[in-house]
């Protein structure tokens, strides 16, 4: 289970569409194995498969972050069911380190994907894990919270972002 460089603002691979998984096979649950590792290494709350390179339709969350195995979630192909109402807190993200904004999420979501044994699961979720389904299901759509933001935060935060990105973020 290597921990995966986690790529970050600007590259192609997080403004653009993932693909979805057409079977779930082991290379796919060795990916689920390498996000959960690299998510607690982080340490993250949440990943999206596009966050490591990889261009398909795959997430993991942990609010517990590793503490409490039962609140660990592996989905692949998750799709809202339902989404209603509205709340704004500050995010951040494991791609754009060093940056926050407060999107506007919805309060309550229902997801449904598959497990990593290919079965279907069903998760309602409100509060903190509605934000982390939400920001975790755009990375699949090529979407960072920074596109979430109202406009003039986004193009503001959008400029310096453009510049940290033409100075390398390494720096
Ligand atoms: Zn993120």
């Amino acid at each position: 289970m290597p921990v995966r460089p986690i790529v970050k603002y600007g590259d192609p691979v997080l403004h653009g569409p993932a693909e979805p998984v057409e079977e779930i096979d082991d290379s796919i649950r060795a990916l689920l194995a390498d996000m959960v590792h690299t998510m607690y290494a982080a340490p993250g709350i949440g990943l999206a498969a596009p966050q490591i390179g990889v261009p398909l339709r795959v997430i993991v969350i942990d609010l517990s972050v590793g503490e409490d195995p039962s609140q660990l979630i592996q989905l692949v192909n998750p799709e809202f069911v339902e989404r209603e109402g509205q709340q704004s807190e500050e995010e951040g993200c494991l791609s754009v380190p060093g940056y926050g904004g407060t999107p506007t999420r919805a309060a309550r979501v229902k997801v449904k994907g598959l497990d990593p044994d290919g079965n279907e699961r069903v998760y309602e979720a409100t509060e903190l894990l509605a934000r982390a389904f939400c920001h975790e299901l755009d990375h699949l759509d090529g979407l960072v919270f920074v596109d979430r933001l109202s406009p003039l935060k986004r193009d503001l935060m959008k400029r310096r972002l453009r510049k940290r990105v033409r100075e390398g973020w390494e720096k």
